[in-house]
């Protein structure tokens, strides 16, 4: 039973923001598209899997996807959790085209592009190590000892030659297509039952609650000064931004589209660009709003979590991004 949903990942949603409000030339945006491609890539890679996952008797096998938990000293990401009575198992997705070489000496994975382009990245090998460290880590600072950790690395890709310099390496990275038959492997090998279907609803809801959101400084990471974004509401049928508040409503003074909601998006792309709080005074300058008491009633209809009174009040923006992700 799929426990965390496969979502479009929160950075896809991030940049897509930041292309949006960068003029159509900016120098970042060839970066900026391939970056979006590789990560949508890496979410249709994981989706898959997910979908093949989904297969499993759902009582017996619960699935997460993308859990990111505060561990020690750093917090760790894994692309797939799965939670049995018997074991655990981490699987890290890779959806790469070409041919892949895991490269034991240098602990590095070399991928072949189909045009003969070659790339180096970490082994996932040791990336999922690691996860199974700081999941250990975890699992004992919760009292959960004893419940055997296996990792995987799955590629996704059916069209992906796989080479390795260890041959060994074919126990820990596999297909998508031969993931059941490896989960069966599993179940075989683990027959003592350690947590019971209470033991695994409560894990499964302390791994809900303590799953963290990465909010990335995207204009920190790719060097882009805030007074280089377009500020105003974007009109969600021109895309243009000329989205102006009359009558309650925002009208489009180029194609006439009227919505009721329009700042929702422009509030996501601040959150998404700037920053999880915001003032009045800061509303109305990114939604190049001129009158204070729209601004305030906008953001009181949004009913958001804020702190402070009249001119100094700052709103929370949280249940905005997190809607974002959804
Ligand atoms: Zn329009």
């Amino acid at each position: 039973m799929i426990i965390k949903e496969c979502e479009i990942p929160l950075k896809v949603h991030m940049i897509e923001a930041l292309m949006r409000r960068l003029p159509p030339d900016h120098a970042r945006q060839p970066i900026l598209n391939l970056d979006i491609k590789k990560i949508k890539a890496g979410y249709s890679g994981e989706y898959r899997v997910l979908s093949t996952l989904n297969a499993l008797p759902e009582k017996e096998y619960l699935l997460f996807h993308d859990l990111r938990l505060i561990g020690s000293p750093f917090p760790f990401q894994m692309d797939i959790l799965i939670l049995t009575s018997y074991f655990l198992l981490i699987i890290e997705v890779k959806n790469m085209a070409g041919e892949i070489y895991f490269d034991n000496t240098f602990n590095q994975l070399i991928r072949t592009n189909p045009d003969g382009k070659t790339e180096a990245f970490d082994d996932p090998i040791l990336q999922v190590n690691r996860q199974r460290q700081q999941l250990l880590e975890w699992l004992k600072s919760k009292k959960i000892i004893n419940i055997p950790v296996e990792t995987l690395v799955v590629s996704a890709n059916s069209s992906t030659i796989i080479r390795a310099e260890n041959r060994d390496i074919n126990r820990k990275v596999i297909r998508k297509d031969s993931i059941l038959i490896k989960i069966g492997e599993f179940k075989e090998k683990y027959k003592k039952k350690i947590l019971s279907t209470r033991d695994m609803k409560r894990i499964s809801t302390v791994l809900l609650d303590e799953h963290t959101l990465y909010i990335p400084k995207l204009l920190e990471s790719y060097g882009i000064p805030i007074n280089a974004l377009q500020t105003g509401v974007y009109c969600h049928k021109c895309y243009a931004f000329s989205m102006e508040r009359r009558l309650r409503k925002w009208i489009c003074r180029i194609c006439l589209h009227s919505s009721h909601d329009a700042h929702i998006s422009a509030l996501q792309d601040y959150v998404c660009l700037v920053k999880p709080t915001i003032t009045n005074s800061e509303f109305r300058q990114f939604l190049q709003l001129k009158s204070p008491s729209s601004a305030k009633k906008l953001l009181t209809s949004l009913k958001l979590n804020h702190s402070g009174h009249t001119k100094g009040r700052v709103y929370s923006l949280r249940s905005i991004i997190e809607d974002r992700t959804k």
